[in-house]
């Protein structure tokens, strides 16, 4: 039901249902994304519906997460897991199922936040036929996924268009870092409005627990020298790098070497097969022994994996913004990363971890080894991940900026036309307290 007290908004998040379990292939930071900032917003005073497409018949339609933030299962072609790529042959029946789910509620949501190019594309359906207003969050962009692949999907074409066309029509743009809004402006389009807003971690939960408690609640051993991974099975998170950086500082005798693979796939999927890939190599350079795939751990008992790590590493090959490092940085635990997309941003070279350029094994094995080695530069480390998280990456921080956003988007409207003026530096841009906020 819509509240009459409360401005209601719709988020969108074709494939990735933010009421799903996390850490499989089609389920990974872009739910958690739209899940938290959904929360969260509805914490500040919103009424939030998270529409998505129902992909297993026994999942409820509507999950109610909080009193005024749910998660609407929408009828988009087979009630069936789809990969990413053939789903959009499906998404003019999710706009359809999304208008009927409108008429049905007789209320017609004047704003809508859509994740990825495929709701991109939905939003750009609604807009022509009801002028409402659109804020977009990409999550990864083909122009850039698709320079690493020698194969392009036949839907590239449609993608590239569709991210062109969200960037130059929709209200606004939410570019997670300020690197992904050079690329936004350099490779997509110089047209279009595009503010800067993070995503966040939620640390109330992912926060330091003393290492050797960890350990041992995890039955690890005190004296290892924990790397640690954490993600989803996808040959652009880069494992293959890291696995090879681990055979080289273990035949250069690094002592107590335990390499931890955290991540969930299904066996005939894309991520089964990934996973199949990685531990073949695994095999193949003699660490069966020293390495460990933990399957999917949930957010409840994550924070104990990265507080007991000695070091988390990110070996991606592009990454939009990466979840994983300020999660692991929340815990207290450094940080090694591909110097690459939104980890650029989040990870500050020497204080909270270290860059590396990505697919460099040598670099990587470097890398790991000085934080292994220098337990006093380690303890450093620690104490400055967690306090740049705090500072820069809470979702309650992220809900606040975006809520500003859709007020101003909202204002607009009723103005008709006023011209733009960047919302971060304009008056209606003042923090606003949070108490305040959430009496809206
Ligand atoms: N994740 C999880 N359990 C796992 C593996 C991953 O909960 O077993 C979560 C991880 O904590 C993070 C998200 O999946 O919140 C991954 O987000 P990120 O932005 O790092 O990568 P993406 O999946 O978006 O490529």
């Amino acid at each position: 039901m819509i509240s009459n007290n409360r401005q209601a908004i719709a988020l969108i998040s074709d494939h990735a249902d933010p009421a799903a379990v996390i850490g499989t292939e089609e389920a990974g930071g872009q739910n958690v994304y739209v899940r938290q900032v959904g929360e969260n917003l509805a914490a500040l005073g919103w009424q939030v519906d998270m529409f998505t497409r129902k992909a297993n018949p026994d999942d409820p339609t509507i999950v109610q997460h909080s009193p005024y933030c749910r998660t609407i299962r929408l009828k988009a072609g087979p009630e069936t897991f789809i990969p990413r790529d053939r789903l959009f042959e499906h998404m003019p029946e999710f706009v359809k199922s999304f208008c009927d789910f409108q008429t049905s509620q007789a209320y017609y949501y004047p704003l809508l936040h859509t994740n990825y190019w495929l709701s991109a594309w939905a939003g750009l359906q609604l807009q022509q036929k009801t002028g409402i207003q659109l804020i977009h969050t990409y999550h990864s962009l083909g122009t850039v996924k698709y320079d690493a692949i020698l194969e392009k999907p036949k839907i590239a074409q449609t993608r590239i268009a569709t991210e062109k066309k969200i960037l130059e029509q929709a209200s606004c743009v939410v570019a997670t870092s300020p690197q992904e809004k050079e690329i936004l402006r350099t490779r997509v389009s110089q047209k279009g409005h595009i503010e800067i807003i993070p995503c966040g971690t939620d640390t109330s939960n992912f926060c330091a627990i003393p290492p050797l408690s960890a350990r041992k609640k995890l039955g690890w051993h005190p004296q290892d020298k924990i790397v640690l991974y954490v993600g989803r099975f996808d040959p652009r998170k880069g494992i293959e790098t890291l696995v090879r950086a681990c055979a080289v500082l273990k035949n250069q005798g690094c002592d107590n070497l335990k390499l931890v693979i955290v991540g969930g796939s299904i066996n005939d999927r894309i991520d089964g097969q990934e996973r199949q890939r990685i531990e073949q190599i695994v095999q193949e350079m003699g660490l069966s022994e020293v390495t460990l795939f933990t399957g999917q751990v949930g957010h409840d008992l994550l924070p104990l994996y990265y507080s007991a790590a000695d070091v988390c590493v990110i070996p991606s090959h592009y990454e939009p913004f990466g979840l994983v490092a300020i999660e692991a940085m929340a815990c207290g635990t450094p940080v090694i990363a591909s110097n690459v997309g939104g980890l650029r941003f989040t990870v500050l070279p020497e204080e909270t971890g270290l860059l590396v350029s990505p697919k460099d094994v040598e670099a990587f094995a470097q890398a790991i080894e000085r934080v292994l080695l220098d337990e006093v530069w380690a303890k450093k480390l620690r104490k400055q991940a967690s306090a740049n998280v705090n500072q820069r990456f809470t979702w309650n921080n992220v809900a606040i900026k975006l809520s500003h956003l859709y007020r101003y988007t909202l204002a607009r409207t009723i103005m008709h036309e006023q011209p733009w003026n960047p919302p971060l530096t304009s008056p209606l841009w003042t923090p606003v307290p949070v108490a305040a906020e959430a009496k809206q």
